[in-house]
């Protein structure tokens, strides 16, 4: 068996553990399955709000994974038991290519552990800011990828809603991987909460009117301009301006960009008020910008 193998078969028995309806149970085999001594723990790749992720080996299968630190009394001290639990059950329960895996979890006394797939390249956001913007067929080969794992996160009923290039991470290949779950609901339902990061808020939430998967569309178009122009569209002194710059849709090209007529057209369809107006994520995939310009591989190399 692959080293792969073994952590996915190990993978399997966690996903199936989460639906059985007995959580504590549950909860006390998965953290059974694994422990620290499981690992290696190599350098750290990052640091996030409530603790810091560490490049660790399984010491068995010798596969590399992210392995996410939380400290407890974060999580306590500002009450996100239940976002964090929400965090976990959804990632763990989706299985796509561009959305990174959360292969399993364990805790002790101080902290919880999650064991993420490792993504080699890191942070999207990285070499945004280190090129200033992407080509034209880079940002449609991420941003196809982006919209196929939308799809597949909408038909699991999972809206992302944090959607935003530091939590879009690669792999060795260049292969888009969606992370980070924190603000992402499970609903079929509209939702209420005002959440996700300033530049990316759909006109809705700005107002905090009920919203809907639509929302992850509006942010495919804040993606794709920030892709291809280095600046999200809406970028303001003050977060007021932002605000208002969104819910006005004041969105324009800076005449010296370089961007091309289609990809302003797709630009034109996601930005769009009203949200059962804005363009679908299947009719995305078949605009003359995508089929002209991204890789169907999926892959983006340098
Ligand atoms: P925030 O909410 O501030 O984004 P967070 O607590 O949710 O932080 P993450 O975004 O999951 O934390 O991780 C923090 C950083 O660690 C990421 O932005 C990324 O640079 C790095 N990182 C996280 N997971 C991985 C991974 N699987 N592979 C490689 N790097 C990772
Ligand atoms: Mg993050």
């Amino acid at each position: 068996m692959s080293s792969t193998s073994i952590l996915h078969s190990q993978t399997r028995k966690m996903v199936s553990q989460t639906q059985e309806p007995n959580r504590r149970k549950e909860e006390e085999q998965s953290s059974r399955k694994w422990s620290l001594q499981d690992f290696d723990i190599g350098k750290p790749l990052g640091k996030g709000k409530f603790g810091r992720v560490y490049l660790a080996r399984e010491k068995k299968s010798k596969y590399m994974v992210a392995l996410k630190v939380i400290f407890k009394e974060q999580i306590e001290k500002y009450g996100l038991h239940n976002q964090l639990r929400r965090e976990m059950e959804i990632q763990s329960s989706l299985s796509h290519p561009n959305v990174l895996r959360l292969f399993g979890w364990f805790h002790d006394g101080q902290r919880i552990f999650l064991i993420l797939e490792y993504a080699h390249r890191g942070e999207l956001y990285r070499e945004l800011r280190k090129s200033g913007h992407l080509s034209e067929e880079q940002a449609a080969t991420y941003f196809a990828s982006l919209t196929r794992a939308l799809a597949y996160c909408h038909n699991q009923y999972v809206i992302h809603r944090d959607i935003k290039p530091e939590n879009l991470l690669l792999d060795f290949e260049g292969r888009l991987k969606i992370a980070d779950f924190g603000w992402s609901v499970q609903s079929r339902s509209k939702r209420h909460t005002m959440c996700g990061t300033l530049d990316y808020l759909a006109p809705e939430m700005v107002e905090n009117r009920a919203h809907d998967y639509a929302v992850d569309n509006w942010t495919l178009g804040v993606l794709c301009y920030e892709f291809l122009l280095g600046v999200p569209p809406f970028e303001a002194e003050s977060q007021t301006d932002t605000f208002k710059r969104i819910m006005k849709v004041d969105l324009s090209f800076p005449p010296t960009s370089h961007v091309s007529a289609e990809a302003k057209n797709l630009i034109n369809l996601l930005l769009v008020k009203d949200s059962t107006k804005r363009l679908s994520l299947q009719k995305i995939m078949k605009h003359p910008w995508i089929i002209k310009n991204a890789n169907p591989t999926g892959t983006c190399m340098d």
